[in-house]
């Protein structure tokens, strides 16, 4: 196990809200008594009418019911707008960087506020009011935080389906939230190449019903041609132009849905996973200021996508709370260059960045080169989210892009969970490469076994959380039944994470992957990650993917996907260096039984690898390998299935 420690920088403790002492003291705080220390931080946030009730929750068994806040009333749009006008309305909110570095715009509150409220009204002229669904197929432009913000004035409920979906999956997006108004773009543009994102919303209604959606807002983004249905259609130029640039933002109770958002899907079939207004708002906005040590002045910049709750909780609500400057990026990270990231970091004179694993991988494979011919030198603090990530990389990222200046934390939570759940704190915590070491304010975490049995001090097993906390979703849309199955079933009483996690003796969480992951070779149990971590330690290796299959003597066996480093290629010797680095590394019970070299792996568009996918194609069983309209390529899987190499 790695067992490296990286102190907190001096520089960075001195000028942090929360130190070491301060976090335990908080965090005691929280836990002793969750009614006096959220009904302290909800005022965070503004409310029309103040709450005099804090947490309502219950996890069962039986009933489940989450309720923060119930009796305030407040509004998400005021608050991350209407409230900073007064002190910051020419303060930068949105810093908006286009696919081609040529094309970037810079959004003043006070702009915000225009642009937010036409939108809005565009919306209330076509019948949207609250309550009402309104689905967002939009491309990373701002016009996307103001369809969202639209709508949380007006208290309709927002599904942003991210713009590399199919029209299949939008069609069953539409579908599910019943939602009659979509606002998409003419066209995206990623990487220089444009995504039919129209075209594709007309082919996802022609699957529904004859009178499921009645208004389509266009925004125009590159001006391509497009068909227009002249009952249907409208672009949002021409809309705005009959609207005025104010609109009152509607008041709604702390539990009125702000948002749902459908799971990407990497497991099963996507639910509607929804949140609400006041606890969501408080909890978003708590911790960016503390996990990425937020202050004023900062240049805050998270590269996610806001079809994905990163984007919604990390770059539109929570820093827009806390009238931040937010960056947010059309683009990806190796168009036109494979320094982009940097370049933009240079640019925008970023202090905060948060990525993706995925992202540090596939960019460590091209070298330092790219990354150290940029200066970064006003960067602060690095976070990452979406999968654990591997020492190799956490070591990467900490040494080549924040030269060993900046905090990286590693950030665990889900879509389900709406903010950050467990990780460091930039002055408060020491860190262990791929460990996202403690809980935040209020969360509960507890380790069980198989049997809901609580484990204590060091230990492996399912990462629950016991007790609520103002960010957690409150009911799968149209399902409750589902939500109280799917989450709090498993280990009656507890929220279940679906992720194992083991615990060592500092009290530091380290995430396993997945607990359907876990493969039993020969009777032991183990997690996939730790697999693919000692994979990709391998100098030659940029990715892996780990996955157990039927083995006629091992119960299963490891079937490990690799893709290499730029330059390097595929052979026989390889693929023997690699088994042993690994027996090595781990033993000789994690030696890869296969090893396919593969050029890509399959990706939803927030680059989750498609584990499903891939464990279909190591059992020799392609036939059914599911909805693959969700992948970031879809080609690359008729690659897996030529070169598979078990051929049952
Ligand atoms: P679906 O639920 O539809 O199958 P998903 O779980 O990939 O998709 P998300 O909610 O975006 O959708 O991802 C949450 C999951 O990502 C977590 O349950 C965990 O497995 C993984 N994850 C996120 N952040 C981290 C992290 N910092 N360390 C380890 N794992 C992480
Ligand atoms: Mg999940």
């Amino acid at each position: 196990m790695n067992q490296r420690i990286v102190a907190v920088p001096a520089a960075v403790r001195e000028q942090a809200h929360i130190d070491d002492a301060k976090y335990r003291a908080w965090y005691e705080a929280s836990i002793r008594d969750p009614d006096a220390f959220w009904g302290e931080h909800g005022r965070r946030i503004d409310w029309f009418k103040p709450y005099t009730q804090v947490k309502n929750a219950t996890f069962g068994p039986g009933e489940v019911s989450i309720r923060w806040f119930e009796d305030g009333v407040t509004n998400v749009a005021h608050n991350c707008i209407d409230r900073h006008l007064a002190t910051r309305g020419d303060q930068v909110a949105i810093i908006w960087e286009g696919d081609d570095p040529a094309d970037s715009r810079r959004i003043t509150y006070r702009e915000l506020h225009a642009e937010v409220c036409r939108m809005a009204n565009v919306l209330r002229n076509r019948g949207v009011s609250k309550g009402d669904r309104v689905t967002i197929y939009l491309p990373m432009i701002p016009e996307a935080a103001f369809a969202m913000l639209a709508c949380a004035r007006l208290g309709a409920i927002h599904s942003v389906v991210f713009g590399g979906f199919s029209p299949d999956s939008l069609a069953g997006r539409i579908q599910g939230c019943d939602s009659k108004l979509v606002i998409t773009a003419d066209e995206g543009l990623r990487g220089g190449r444009k995504v039919p994102l129209k075209a594709n919303v007309d082919a996802a209604i022609q699957r529904l019903p004859a009178d499921s959606v009645d208004h389509v807002i266009v925004v125009r983004r590159t001006g391509g041609a497009v068909e227009m249905d002249p009952v249907r259609d409208v672009y949002y130029d021409a809309a705005a132009r009959e609207v005025t640039d104010e609109c009152p933002a509607e008041h709604v109770e702390a539990e009125h849905p702000l948002f749902l958002l459908y799971t990407s899907g990497s497991t099963g079939q996507p639910k509607g996973v929804v949140h609400t207004t006041g606890g969501y708002l408080v909890y978003a906005s708590m911790t960016h200021q503390y996990v990425f040590d937020y202050h004023e002045g900062d240049v805050y910049w998270c590269t996610a996508d806001v079809g994905w709750v990163t984007g919604h909780s990390y770059i539109v609500y929570g820093p827009l709370a806390n009238g931040a400057t937010t960056l947010m990026f059309e683009g990806i990270p190796t168009y036109p260059s494979i320094s982009r990231f940097w370049e933009v970091v240079d640019k925008h004179k970023v202090t905060i960045f948060y990525t993706a694993p995925t992202a540090i991988r596939s960019l460590m494979g091209a070298g330092e080169e790219p990354v150290k011919k940029t200066s970064r030198s006003t960067l602060r603090v690095l976070g990452s989210v979406g999968e654990p990530i591997n020492p190799e990389a956490w070591e990467w990222y900490y040494r080549v892009v924040g030269d060993e200046r900046c905090p990286i934390v590693d950030t665990w939570w889900q879509t389900e969970t709406g903010g950050i759940l467990i990780t460091p704190l930039p002055g408060a915590t020491a860190l262990k490469p791929g460990s996202a070491t403690r809980p935040f304010f209020g969360v509960k975490p507890v380790v069980v076994d198989g049997d809901n049995k609580v484990l204590e001090g060091a230990c492996e097993g399912n990462l629950c959380i016991d007790e609520s906390w103002p960010g957690q979703m409150r009911t799968v849309w149209g399902d409750h039944e589902r939500f109280v199955q799917t989450y709090f079933s498993t280990f009656p009483g507890r929220y279940f994470s679906g992720d194992g996690c083991r615990r060592d003796d500092d009290g530091y969480y380290w995430i396993t992957g997945r607990v359907d992951d876990v493969i039993n070779v020969s009777g032991h149990r183990m997690g996939t990650a730790e697999v693919e971590s000692s994979l990709v330690a391998h100098p030659k290796v940029s990715e892996a993917a780990v996955v157990g299959y039927p083995h006629s003597l091992k119960g299963q066996g490891i079937y490990a996907y690799v893709t290499l480093m730029q330059g390097e290629e595929p052979s026989e010797a390889l693929r023997k260096e690699l088994v042993a680095w690994v027996r090595k590394d781990i033993g000789p019970i994690a030696s890869p039984d296969l090893i396919q070299f593969a050029p890509g792996l399959p990706k939803t568009r927030s680059g989750k690898i498609m584990r499903r996918i891939l464990r279909k194609i190591a059992e020799d069983d392609f036939s059914a390998l599911g909805d693959t309209s969700t992948l970031a390529d879809p080609g690359v899987v008729d690659d897996l299935i030529e070169n598979r190499q078990n051929r049952a």
